[in-house]
């Protein structure tokens, strides 16, 4: 099945105020589909005087009938909200299949899960209080949890409204204020999900979207003097250019950023499980994953099994159009990005290490305009090799072999990064011990899935600062206040 073509571009303006919105710099920039090259959408582009708009809209609306709602009434929006997005999911689904090239199987999920994330917050309102402290005077200390102000969430291209609502549900729920920069690659389920929620009873100004280039809107986020917290997914050096942005006016940051996630594959796996989510794990989302456990750390007695059966299964990966039934990876998001992807391939080549299957540009029959690419296999890689040490999120995965538990640890930690792990093991003494000495904020045991809703989520080392999802996310979100009363 093709890939369902539009009949022409949708003009999309910025969202400001709860309404449509003009750009003031009058330009629109395109955005095409990844899977056809196809131009889906014209975006307007906005420019510095947009993002000073935004960012008063948004604290008016902090200081209007949002910052005074009871907080029953503001979990009572964001469940309306949830059921806005339910009856939408399906269109969520395939705007976010037309724009990112991810599958459609798994933007339904993601649709799902914005409906779900948007419930937890909603229901987490009323379960985020403050504490009663003994303290040395008589009367009573308490402590309350108030909104931080004006927030502006940056959100990378790999999953556009998964990440925004990450940020965007618990910064509602504890009464803040918004203004989203989606990525330029795609902005179009942030500027739906804004319409969804002033659908749902969100009052104007609350949820605010700016797309344009990083540089001007992103950092004009960053170093506005009304924006109060800046929470931010992409690439490391990025978070950093942010983090000096904001540190004149001392903003509160919290930065979800890259991986080269460990995968480390003990004797006793169980191995046919442990290869077939080990292939979700990696080239899941074409492998532009955060998360992705592109580095395969195995023991060397059952690294050759290991090699020869993560292979043949690389090799039969259903690599196609994304709205067909069946397709295992759709297209990367763009050219450049798959172009990026072949050159780490051709590295890697030159480095040394064994390519078994894969990092063909375009299998058979597919538009020669997308952005294709077979998921790659690396055998005999080294630990410092750049494909082994860099990020390349892409469908490639690197195979290195350990022989002691040590050294398993020692090749896991050896990475700037530390944002997520599997192991595989029957021996729960060995799975506690390399679960608590791999330096990353989440690891998962017998699993590669180590992101829930319900739970923290975030990095080690370069690959963050700060906790999302679960209750820790309203942390980021609130401010505390440390109240006390005399008795006398
Ligand atoms: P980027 O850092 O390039 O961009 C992320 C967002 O930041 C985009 O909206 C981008 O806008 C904006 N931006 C770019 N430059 C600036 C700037 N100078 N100031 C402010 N904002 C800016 O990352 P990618 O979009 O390429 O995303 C991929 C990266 O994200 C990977 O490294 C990946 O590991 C990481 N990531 C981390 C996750 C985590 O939870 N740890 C989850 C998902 C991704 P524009 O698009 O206009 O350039």
């Amino acid at each position: 099945m093709a890939t369902k073509t539009l009949d022409a571009p949708l003009e999309t303006q910025l969202w400001i105020g709860g309404k449509k919105t003009k750009s003031s710099t009058g330009k629109a920039f395109p955005v095409t589909n990844p899977a056809t090259g196809e131009v889906i959408a014209k975006v307007a582009e906005g420019g510095a005087q947009d993002v000073d708009l935004a960012v008063k809209a948004a604290l008016r609306a902090a200081e209007g009938p949002w910052g005074k709602m009871s907080p029953r009434q503001r979990a009572r929006v964001l469940f309306n909200v949830a059921a806005r997005v339910r009856d939408a999911a399906e269109e969520l689904a395939q705007l976010e299949t037309k724009n990112t090239g991810k599958t459609l199987a798994d933007s339904r999920d993601e649709a799902a899960g914005v409906a779900d994330t948007l419930e937890y917050y909603a229901g987490a309102v009323s379960k985020y209080f403050g504490e009663t402290i003994p303290v040395g005077n008589p009367g009573l200390e308490f402590t309350l949890r108030q909104p931080v102000g004006v927030c502006a969430l940056i959100v990378p291209w790999n999953y556009p409204m998964t990440i925004t609502t990450w940020k965007l549900a618990p910064a509602l729920a504890c009464g803040n204020t918004v203004v989203i920069k989606p990525a330029s690659w795609t902005p179009l389920s942030a500027l739906r999900l804004a319409e969804l929620c002033a659908e749902g009873g969100v009052p104007e100004g609350v949820v605010n979207v700016v797309a344009g280039p990083g540089g001007v809107v992103g950092e004009g986020l960053a170093s506005h003097p009304l924006v109060r917290k800046i929470s931010f997914t992409g690439e490391t050096g990025t978070g950093a250019r942010i983090t000096k942005a904001a540190a004149d006016s001392i903003k509160r940051v919290s930065l979800e950023l890259g991986g080269k996630s460990p995968n480390i594959v003990f004797d006793d796996a169980d191995l046919d499980l442990c290869v077939e989510k080990s292939i979700g794990s990696v080239f899941g989302n074409a492998g532009q994953d955060c998360c992705a456990r592109s580095r395969a750390i195995v023991h060397h007695k059952i690294y050759d099994k290991f090699l020869a059966d993560i292979t043949a299964r690389t090799k039969k990966m259903v690599v196609g159009d994304p709205l067909s039934k069946g397709t295992e990876m759709g297209p990367m998001i763009s050219l450049k990005q798959r172009d990026s992807v072949r050159g780490h391939v051709e590295l890697g080549q030159k480095e040394g290490a064994r390519l078994t299957c894969g990092a063909e540009a375009l299998p058979s029959g597919l538009p020669k305009a997308g952005a294709y690419i077979r998921p790659a296999v690396f055998a005999d890689a080294k630990p410092k090799m750049k494909v082994v040490q860099e990020e390349i999120f892409g469908p490639v995965l690197c195979v290195l072999p350990f022989k002691t538990e040590e050294e398993a640890v020692a090749l896991a930690n050896d990475s700037p990064y530390g944002l997520s792990g599997s192991l595989w093991t029957r021996d729960v003494g060995r799975a506690l011990r390399v679960a608590k000495a791999v330096q990353t904020g989440n690891m998962s045991v017998n699993s590669s899935t180590s992101v829930y809703l319900e739970a923290p989520f975030g990095g080690f080392k370069t690959s963050g600062l700060g906790r999302e999802l679960g209750m820790k996310a309203m942390d980021l979100y609130s401010e505390v206040k440390s109240v006390f009363i005399s008795e006398a």
